[in-house]
């Protein structure tokens, strides 16, 4: 059996942070700037390949169905939690402390 990830098409996703809380391990976090020249006027959230463990506790959480699982073989060579992506800069999000968003 292979291992799981999440991705999220940035086309879809809205910023609307309903997913961040659906995420135990805060692998689901906004990005710091919106991108120039996104569609949407909210910057969008991204998954911290790091932190992700595939459980795919957010699958449904996302009203515009933006995060996807992805299927990583076993003995795969070009993996991404092998090699992820350069890190991006985010914004810190309140989980835990008084009037955090908590675990959905
Ligand atoms: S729930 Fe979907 S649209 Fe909302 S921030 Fe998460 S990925 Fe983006
Ligand atoms: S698959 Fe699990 S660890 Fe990865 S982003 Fe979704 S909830 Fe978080």
């Amino acid at each position: 059996m292979g291992q799981s990830m999440v991705a999220i098409t940035e086309e879809s996703c809205t910023g609307c942070d309903l997913c961040i809380s659906h995420c135990p391990f805060e692998a689901l976090l906004p990005l710091a700037e919106n991108p120039k020249q996104r569609k949407h006027a909210k910057r969008p959230v991204i998954v911290v390949e790091n932190n992700c463990v595939g459980c795919l506790s957010c699958i449904g959480s996302c009203p515009t169905d933006a995060l996807y699982e992805i299927i990583i073989p076993q003995n795969a060579i070009q993996s991404i939690l092998i090699n992820p992506t350069e890190p991006q800069q985010t914004e810190p999000v309140n989980r835990w402390k008084k009037g955090g968003l908590g675990v959905a």
